[in-house]
Order: C-alpha cells, then structure tokens, then sequence
C-alpha cells in the first residue's frame, strides 16, 4: 500500500480546505475504499474523514419526503420505522445487500459510489481494463462475461453497476444534495452515474471536490405500494444477477402510475419508461406483470454468457410487480 496523510475535518468548510489536496479521497464507512486500496486500485495521497461532521448521520421523515443524511449507515436506515412503512423498496434494496456487519458501518452515500465488482478490474493488472487504466482495452468484451451489462455498455466497458440502493433510489425518482467549493447542487440519483462510453474510469458526474451531504426521496402512496426484488447466486452476502425496484400506484386494480428500476443488468441504475408506460391504466394481473417485464427487456444486448438474465429478469419485473401490489392500500 502506498503511504498516504489524513485529516479529520468537523465542518463542511473544513473538508473543503483540505480536499483540494491532490489525489484526496473521502473516507467515511470504508468499507469500499479500504477493499480497493488493499487491491492497489485506489491509490489516494490522502484521506479526508467525514465521520465528525456533525448532522449528517440523522433520517428526517416528513409528509412527503424522507431525507437521509450521507452517514446514516445502511442497518439503521433498513430498520427505520418510517422507511420500513412508506418506502419498502429502499429498506429492502439495505437489508439485501452486503453482510449485517459490512451495514453497520456502510454509509448510504458510499453506497452510491460503490465501483464495480467486475472480476478483470478488481483482479490485478494483468487483464486489460479501461476503468483501472484507460486505454488499455476491456477483457469483459471477448471473455467470461456472465455478470456483465445487458443494457448501456460500449466498446469500451460493460461493468455493471453492482449497487442496490441506488436502483431503489433511480425507481422513486430520489436525488441527492451535493456540496462542494462553488456551492449546492441538486442531481437526480438517475443520473449521477454516467455511462461508460469511451471514458469507463470516469463513473460519476461529480466534481472532484463534491460531496454528497442529503439523500432526499419524494414519498406517497407509490413508495408505500414497493418493493426491490433481487435474484443472486445465494440467498446472503451476493451481488445481484437481475433485481428490480418496482413503486405502484393502483387504484380498483387499475395502474395509475408505475416505476420500474433495474439492477445487476446495467452500467448505471436502470429505469425502464417504456415498461411503466405498458402498465400504465392495465388491471395489474400475472399476464400485464410479464408483459411488462418483457418490454423492459426487450432491448437487452447479451453477451457470450449472460443471455439467461433476459428471461431471469423479466420474471423478476414480473414478481416485483405482484409484491409490490399486494402492499397497495387501494388494491
Ligand atoms: Fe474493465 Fe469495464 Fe472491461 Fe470490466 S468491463 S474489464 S471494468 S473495462
């Protein structure tokens, strides 16, 4: 590992003042970074601790959104009363990923920037890859490409993106307060992730010296009527090979809105406008629930081995569409 300084700001201001150092990265949870600095991906010169910021670590439920601070970690979001209620989705797509001890001290914002477990990036430099070095080709394209992207891949990266929340999150429409040296922003969480084109190692739309500080996700009757459905290898500890995030809002039967987010098949969060508009005014029953799920694949792009995910994720559309109904309070 190479040597690195740090610092433990307390202030907003204060990381600020010393994230302008070259090559700083943010450390909170660390249960990323750490795994990829062991691996000699993450390479920073120095570390910026957020852990001391104050108010950042706190769950704010009101009428019509919940706001989540970037530190509150994944188990004490999973197990918050007011999401476990009025957002199933996210507390489902929290308490599926990782292990109990990785969410005790996983933060939701880390969450987010989780980078990809395609097994040539994280696996030493002797497989050509353009997200750990640019330029050097992309070993997913001709090899074993079982875990890899269906849907917004190129010539250049067909990584997923491996993260649950996220997909939750792209489903209820959620953005994110950022901060950084020229002020606050907002971004939809459907877009801060970018898609590889011929620039995979750039993943995010956020500036080098960003921080996201809120997570802030719109809440109603569709985020009541949700849940995130995930297929894995195993049932515990396992990324997911196909998942959707699915929010309804039925009235008599009848689909009055629908959203729809895939995970495990993309190289970003990945809605699918085309199926929620197929539901949209349907009695929901088995037969739309399918034809749904068809639609949101029907644009799929499979590789040498992850053709399965085709029909493996449009039953999962399929039965995420019936949970999520079978929670709506006008059925
Ligand atoms: Fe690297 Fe992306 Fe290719 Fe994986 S799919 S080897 S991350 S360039």
């Amino acid at each position: 590992m190479r040597p690195f300084t740090y610092a433990r700001p307390t202030s907003i201001d204060g990381i600020h003042a010393v994230q302008s150092a070259t090559g700083a990265r943010i450390l909170a949870g660390g249960t990323t970074l750490y795994d990829l600095m062991k691996l000699g991906i993450e390479t920073p010169g120095h570390l910026v601790d957020v852990t001391s910021i104050a108010g950042l670590d706190e769950i704010r439920s009101h009428q019509d959104e919940l706001i989540f601070g970037a530190l509150v970690t994944m188990s004490d979001a999973s197990a918050h009363p007011a999401v476990l209620q009025r957002a199933p989705v996210l507390a489902e797509s929290l308490s599926k990923a990782a292990s109990q001890q990785l969410r005790n001290m996983a933060t939701l914002a880390g969450n987010l920037l989780q980078r990809t477990r395609c097994a040539y990036f994280r696996n030493g430099p002797e497989y050509p890859c353009n997200k750990r070095m640019p330029g050097s080709g992309c070993a997913a394209l001709d090899g074993l490409d079982r875990g890899h992207a269906l849907f917004g891949g190129s010539r250049s990266c067909i990584a997923v993106y491996p993260g649950d929340w996220a997909v939750a999150l792209a489903a209820l429409d959620a953005t994110v307060d950022v901060h950084g040296s020229r002020g606050m922003r907002t971004l939809e969480v459907a877009n801060l992730h970018r898609l590889p084109g011929d620039t995979p190692h750039l993943e995010t739309v956020l500036e080098p010296d960003e921080m996201i500080l809120n997570i802030r996700v719109p809440v109603g009757r569709l985020g009541q009527a949700s849940t995130y459905h995930k297929i894995r290898d195993r049932e515990s500890y396992a990324f997911a090979l196909v998942s959707a995030a699915v929010a309804l809002e039925l009235d008599d039967g009848m689909v009055r809105q629908a959203r729809i987010a895939l995970g495990g098949v993309a190289t970003r969060p990945w809605r699918v406008p085309a199926a929620e508009a197929a539901l949209a005014g349907q009695r929901l029953d088995r037969a739309a629930a399918l034809e749904a799920g068809r639609v949101a694949f029907a644009d799929a792009r499979p590789g040498l081995h992850n053709g399965f995910k085709v029909a493996l994720g449009t039953a999962a559309v399929a039965d995420a569409l019936m949970i999520a109904a079978e929670r709506s309070p006008s059925r």
